[in-house]
């Protein structure tokens, strides 16, 4: 039996203008994610891609890839077989032996795409329905809740039959959006941050600040396997790591301690910033929440947000704790997030933060310290860069 996937479009298919374009990036993008499984080959067709595969591979494990690959509303697996009665008969019933077992109801569905096949759609349904309830008695036919609906579907060269749609990631492609980077910790919010983007179809880089020996090899370590996780749908992240312990001793040694987060935040974005525009980002991507911590409350966020010029994107904004957790349990990162490893943002961390910091008091504690533009420019020098994949 020969097996496919098929690949149903999502919002691009909207998309009329750029269809083309969009389909393309998909295409490239699936052949990225399934490069070190085998050959494929994709075919378009109307508003699903078929993703063939050219060895004998199984093919979980290419499904599993494609259901995270955005831009793809649903998938399913499907057989091949004969254009002829017979065979599409046979073939159901084998193929989709052990769903119909597990099933109480189902319905046929036929797409007659040649229209020189002898049966009509309502006839092919109508005979393979009979022919399923004939070989599995326990089943009933249910048009519109059924446990399984088996499609068939007869092109040109040949038909093909399938069981149920698996769910696709939703979003756009990636790499049809621009690029963003992502200031990433080893939190819980800005994996999530970086995912909810990358939905959207843009491509990720990121920047980390690490200050040993406050912050540890393994703190770094847990920042890498989250972008892993996350590149399993986003595709490769170029990651920059910062040296970021000097700033952040003459942050606590010359500006007052109430401003001490406020103004690390800031020059994260100042430093992440640079680092941005060298690759070509138009935007920096964190997971704040509104009122989560002292730093997010709307004037510090406020503060920080002036620190740059591009656009800071803060997809969490809204949401709470709990909320956040679904996703990142869905992404598999929440186990990695919460192994206890100390953060630059949790040393030197103020008994009293100030919750609601004026800009101009932020600024004039900044400016203690008289030589950051060239502290700036010798950390950046000294960025370790990492291929994420
Ligand atoms: P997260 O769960 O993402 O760590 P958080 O709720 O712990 O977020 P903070 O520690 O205040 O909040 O950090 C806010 C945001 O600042 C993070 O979401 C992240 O985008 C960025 N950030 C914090 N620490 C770092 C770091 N060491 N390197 C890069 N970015 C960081
Ligand atoms: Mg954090």
């Amino acid at each position: 039996m020969k097996e496919i996937i098929l690949v149903k479009n999502g919002e691009l298919a909207l998309k009329g203008l750029n269809r083309n374009t969009f389909e393309d990036i998909l295409i490239k993008n699936m052949r990225k994610s399934l490069s070190d499984l085998g050959k494929f080959e994709f075919t378009k067709g109307q508003s699903t891609i078929m993703v063939d595969p050219v060895d004998d591979i199984d093919l979980d494990d290419a499904v599993d890839r494609v259901s995270r690959v955005f831009g793809i509303a649903a998938l399913s697996r499907a057989c091949l077989c004969e254009k002829d009665f017979d065979s599409i008969k046979e073939t159901t019933a084998e193929y989709l032996e052990e769903q119909l077992e597990d099933a109480k109801t189902f319905k046929v569905e036929a797409k007659r795409a040649d229209k020189k096949f002898p049966m009509k759609s309502p006839e092919i349904c109508r005979e393979l329905g009979g022919y399923i309830l004939s070989k599995f008695h326990h089943l009933k036919v249910d048009v519109h809740n059924p446990d399984i609906t088996v499609t068939v579907e007869i092109r040109d060269n040949f038909a093909f039959v399938r069981g149920n749609n698996i769910k696709g990631a939703g979003g756009m492609p990636t790499g049809t959006s621009g690029r963003a980077c992502v200031l990433i910790s080893g939190g819980i919010d800005s994996p999530v941050a970086a995912y909810m983007m990358a939905k959207r179809g843009i491509e990720l880089c990121a920047v980390h600040f690490a200050s040993p020996p406050y912050t540890s090899e393994l703190a770094e370590m847990k920042v890498m396997e989250l972008l892993k996780k996350v590149a399993r749908y986003s595709g490769v992240i170029t990651t920059y790591v910062v040296p970021f312990t000097k700033i952040q001793e003459a942050i606590r040694d010359l500006c007052p301690e109430e401003y001490f987060t406020i103004i690390m935040r800031r020059v994260m974005m100042m430093i992440s910033e640079k680092i941005a525009e060298k690759q070509n980002c138009n935007a920096l991507i964190t997971g704040e929440s509104v009122g989560q911590v002292a730093s997010q409350t709307m004037y510090a966020l406020r503060c920080t947000d002036c620190a740059v010029n591009m656009p800071v994107f803060r997809p969490c904004i809204g949401m709470d704790k709990e909320e956040i957790i679904a996703v990142s349990r869905k992404i598999d990162t929440f186990e990695t997030s919460i192994q206890p490893y100390e953060d630059c943002c949790t040393v030197f961390t103020p008994k009293h933060p100030k919750t609601r910091p004026q800009v101009d008091d932020v600024i004039s504690a900044e400016q203690k310290i008289d030589n950051l533009d060239e502290l700036i420019a010798e950390a950046i020098s000294q960025v370790k860069k990492v291929i994420i994949r």
